[in-house]
C-alpha cells in the first residue's frame, strides 16, 4: 500500500514536471487566431516573426457562414489572443468561449468593441426584407414608411419599425482600422512583454501607413468630381463611406444573406448609373460579380472590384498580399468612379 502511494506521488510529479516543461517550449512565441483576414494583416504587421499568426476562415471561403471546426475551438482554446469581428456573422463566438473553463481560454478582442458602430442602412433602391405580409410591391416604388422627401436632406433613410442589427464591417474605414491596430499593439505588448518594444516600433511603423492611406482617400475624395458610387452587390462599406462623406446605392445593405438578384433593385441601379452618369460599377470580392456586369451592361459603365477586405483568394493568400494593398487597389478604381 505505502509503495503503491509512494509511485502515485512520483507520478504526479513527473506529471506535473511534464506539464510545466510543455508551456515552456510552446511559450516561446505569442499564438494569435483571428476570425478574418483584416484582422489576421492587422496582427501580422504589428508581430512580424515574433508571433504565430493563424486565420480562422480559409482562403477564399464566404465569411458570413463561417462554422468553426473542432480543432478551430481546440486551437482557440490554447492560443494566447483570439481577434474577432462580433456581429451577426461572429454568432458562434459567445457560445464557443462560453464552453471554455473559467479563467481558460484565450484573451479576446473584438472590433466591434473597440470603434463606434453604427446599424446597417437601408438606402433608396435597396432590397431588403420587408416582413410585411401579402404585399408583393417589394422594390424602389414601395411605400412602407419610406419617407421619399427625406432624400434631399438624408439621403439615407430608416425602415420604420424594424430594428436594424449593427453593422459589423468597421475595419473598412482607414480611420477605424488605426483605432484597432493601436489596441492589438497594446495587448500584443502586454501578452508578450519581452518583444514590447518590437511590438511598439513595428505598430508605430504600420499606423503611419495608415494614416497615409486615410490622408489619400481624403484627397482624393475632396478633389473628385463626384461624391457618389454604385455598389451592384452586398454593401459592406459603410463604414467607409460615412468616414469620407461618400453617398451611395447598393443592392442588399451589409452583408445579407438574402442576395438573389431582385429585378427592380437592378433597374433603379441602372436608372441611377445613366442619371448620374456614374462611369464605375462595383461588386465586392469573392462575388461573383453578376448584378454588377448586368448593370454595366445596361448602361456602358465599367465593372470594379471594391475590397471590402474580409477575405483573400488562396492565390492572393499564398502572394502576401495585404490589407494595404486591398485598400490601394480601391483608391485607384474610386478615382475612376468618382472622376
Ligand atoms: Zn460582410
Amino acid at each position: 500500500m505505502k509503495k503503491k502511494i509512494f509511485a502515485l506521488c512520483v507520478t504526479v510529479i513527473f506529471a506535473c514536471g511534464a506539464a510545466f516543461a510543455a508551456p515552456a517550449a510552446n511559450a516561446e512565441k505569442l499564438s494569435v487566431i483571428c476570425s478574418n483576414f483584416a484582422e489576421y494583416d492587422f496582427v501580422r504587421q504589428i508581430t512580424g516573426d515574433l508571433a504565430s499568426v493563424k486565420m480562422l476562415l480559409r482562403p477564399g471561403m464566404e465569411s458570413h457562414s463561417f462554422d468553426p471546426t473542432v480543432k478551430d475551438i481546440l486551437d482557440l482554446q490554447t492560443c494566447g489572443l483570439f481577434v474577432y469581428v462580433g456581429g451577426d456573422s461572429d454568432a458562434w463566438v459567445d457560445k464557443v468561449l462560453a464552453s471554455f473553463d473559467k479563467g481558460k481560454g484565450p484573451r479576446v478582442v473584438k472590433l466591434m468593441d473597440l470603434v463606434e458602430t453604427v446599424p446597417e442602412e437601408i438606402v433608396e433602391g435597396m432590397q431588403h426584407d420587408h416582413d410585411h405580409d401579402g404585399d408583393d410591391d417589394h422594390g424602389p416604388d414601395c411605400d412602407h414608411g419610406h419617407d421619399h422627401d427625406a432624400k434631399e436632406e438624408g439621403h439615407h433613410h430608416h425602415h420604420d419599425g424594424e430594428e436594424p442589427e449593427l453593422d459589423e464591417h468597421v475595419w473598412t474605414a482607414p480611420e477605424n482600422a488605426i483605432q484597432i491596430v493601436k489596441k492589438l499593439g497594446e495587448v500584443a505588448a502586454e501578452l508578450d512583454p519581452g518583444n514590447k518594444a518590437q511590438y511598439a516600433s513595428r505598430a508605430a511603423v504600420y499606423l503611419e501607413q495608415l494614416r497615409r492611406l486615410d490622408d489619400d482617400f481624403r484627397k482624393l475624395i475632396e478633389g473628385s468630381k463626384r461624391r457618389e458610387i454604385i455598389v451592384g452587390d452586398r454593401f459592406p462599406f459603410l463604414y467607409f463611406c460615412r468616414e469620407f462623406g461618400l453617398k451611395y446605392y447598393a443592392a442588399f445593405p451589409g452583408c445579407a444573406n438574402q442576395t438573389e438578384p431582385n429585378p427592380e433593385t437592378v433597374a433603379f441601379l441602372i436608372d441611377k448609373v445613366k442619371q448620374d452618369g456614374i462611369p464605375v460599377v462595383f461588386h465586392i470580392e469573392l462575388s461573383n460579380g453578376q448584378m454588377a456586369r448586368a448593370i454595366a451592361d445596361a448602361t456602358g459603365a465599367q465593372v470594379r472590384l471594391l475590397n471590402a477586405v474580409h477575405n483573400v483568394s488562396a492565390e492572393d493568400f499564398e502572394k502576401g498580399i495585404t490589407y494595404l494593398d486591398l485598400m490601394r487597389h480601391n483608391l485607384n478604381v474610386l478615382k475612376e468612379a468618382l472622376n
